[in-house]
């Protein structure tokens, strides 16, 4: 006889594995399906990876570039690239592991396979030995994937995404990259450190398109500080793979030209995927874009199927797909849970990085609101001048009818650790003189997101 749950989720990301945790927490007899190795994009091939390598590569180009101005020397400094990677792949097997151990800690039924809908009650799950099992609600979480270009057939080897790019056997001489959103920024940063020629080719005509145009500005500005090329505004329209060089065919204005590299990474945005999952078996059909639509508790049009994360629309984020995880295992086991999306962050963790809550200031104005917005730059902030990390600032946007904060943005040293006090004032719905009236440590870099307050209210001490 088929085994039977309470809840199945399909898919171990950081919205399954999250998801199924909850669920058991809740008394719910669960299992999580799981085609791959546990932790989904994120912890494989996407998040962990990707900031492990930045890291290392970030020291580095510390030793290289910032040391000397501290009085510190090295002499001939090198980097050991396949230990690099060797020490991001520990990185990653340590935390499948510690998922594992979640589950068996949880007491969480764990099935290799591929899980494929057969009813909105059955589950087939292939892989060695097919079986069905059978449940009273389905969680999916199946995630997303790379894009890729027609003319540009991924070989993960000198034709390559974002996996293929975490996975490098040397480090290319040049280095193409389409896209300059999050995720291409970040890889061709790390590239770049490491002695790559990195040169970006985007659509639009701003990096991280989402990013407020004036910290997407100041960003670029750094990033070509760093060597890094940007051709905004321009459309790679066709490619020559050679066997020792990949030629793009780019447009721009109307104007044609040609850019060469050894290695392409296209980093064109990522899209949902349900592949395999049987779907068109309980008559749940994507949208054009591919998500699963889904109603305000995550259920699809089969109310005991429910969607999570990277499949459902919203920003394609880790966190993002826990919150929903937690809340949909709350909604199944019969709680009323809610998530402040405006309260969900985005951090590009470059050096420096960049860390954004709420609206940028664009976004709000379009919205018809009122704003006023206060800067304070890291250059004035004693902390950065300390550690020598003066680039950046922190950007204010509020709503100057109610002076409830609206959005914070933040380009500098250690934004990803800096921005949870400004999630914290966003989902509490702060006001600006509230939190510019919050005693900050001093000397820290925190204290500028404080100023930034002050700024907006025309009170800054420091400037
Ligand atoms: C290079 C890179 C860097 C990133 N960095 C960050 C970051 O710093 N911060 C951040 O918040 N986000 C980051 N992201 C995005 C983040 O990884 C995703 O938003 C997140 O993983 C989505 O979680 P999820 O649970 O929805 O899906 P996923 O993590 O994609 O997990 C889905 C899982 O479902 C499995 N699956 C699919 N179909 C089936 C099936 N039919 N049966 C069984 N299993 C199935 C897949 O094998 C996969 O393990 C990054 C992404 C990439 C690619």
């Amino acid at each position: 006889m088929a085994e039977n749950f309470d809840v199945v989720v399909i898919g171990s990301g950081p919205g399954g594995y999250v998801a199924a945790i909850r669920a058991a927490q809740l008394g719910l007899k669960t299992a999580c399906i799981e085609k791959g190795p546990l932790g989904g994009t994120c912890l494989n091939v996407g998040c962990i990876p990707s900031k492990a390598l930045l890291h290392s590569s970030e020291l580095f180009y510390k030793l290289t570039h910032h040391l000397p101005d501290h009085g510190v020397h090295v002499e001939n400094p090198t980097y050991d690239f396949p230990a690099m990677m060797e020490r991001k792949n520990k990185v990653v097997s340590d935390f499948n592991q510690g998922v594992g151990a979640l589950f068996a800690k949880n007491k969480i039924t764990q099935i290799q396979g591929i899980g494929h809908l057969k009813s909105p009650t059955e589950i087939e799950v292939r892989g060695e030995g097919n079986q069905v099992i059978e449940t009273k609600n389905i969680i999916l979480a199946t995630g997303s994937e790379p894009i890729d270009l027609p003319f540009l057939p991924i070989d993960e080897k000198r034709i390559i995404t974002s996996t293929g790019a975490l996975a490098l056997e040397t480090v290319p001489k040049k280095l193409l990259v389409i896209g300059a959103g999050v995720i291409g920024v970040e890889l061709g940063s790390v590239y770049n450190r490491l002695g790559s020629e990195v040169t970006f080719i985007e659509f639009l005509p701003k990096i991280c398109p989402t990013m407020d145009e004036a910290i997407s500005k100041s960003f670029q500005k750094i990033l070509e500080g760093q060597n890094l090329t940007f051709h905004l505004s321009t459309k790679v329209t066709a490619a020559d793979i050679g066997s020792d060089k990949i030629t793009l065919t780019t447009q721009h204005e109307g104007t044609q030209s040609t850019l060469e590299g050894d290695v392409v990474l296209c980093s064109i945005g990522r899209r949902p995927y349900t592949r395999d999952l049987g779907l068109e078996n309980v008559s749940i059909a994507p949208n054009e874009k591919g998500f699963i639509p889904i109603n305000g508790h995550f259920q699809t049009t089969v109310p005991n199927i429910y969607a999570i994360g990277d499949i459902v629309d919203g920003p394609m984020l880790a966190h993002k797909a826990s919150e929903e995880g937690v809340a949909v295992a709350e909604i199944i086991a019969g709680e009323s849970p809610t998530i402040e999306y405006m309260a969900i962050p985005n951090v590009v963790y470059t050096d420096p990085e960049v860390a954004a809550v709420g609206l940028t200031e664009k976004e709000a104005k379009d919205a018809s609101l009122q704003v006023k917005v206060g800067i304070f730059p890291f250059k004035t902030n004693s902390r950065a001048k300390c550690t020598g990390e003066e680039e950046g600032m922190v950007k204010i946007v509020s709503d100057a009818a109610t002076d409830r904060l609206l959005g914070i943005h933040i380009l500098g040293a250690h934004a990803s650790e800096i921005i949870a006090e400004a999630v914290l004032a966003i989902q509490k719905k702060v006001t600006t003189e509230e939190l510019a009236n919050t005693p900050h440590a001093h000397p820290t870099l925190s204290e500028a997101v404080k100023e930034a307050a002050l700024a907006a209210l025309g009170r800054a001490i420091h400037r």
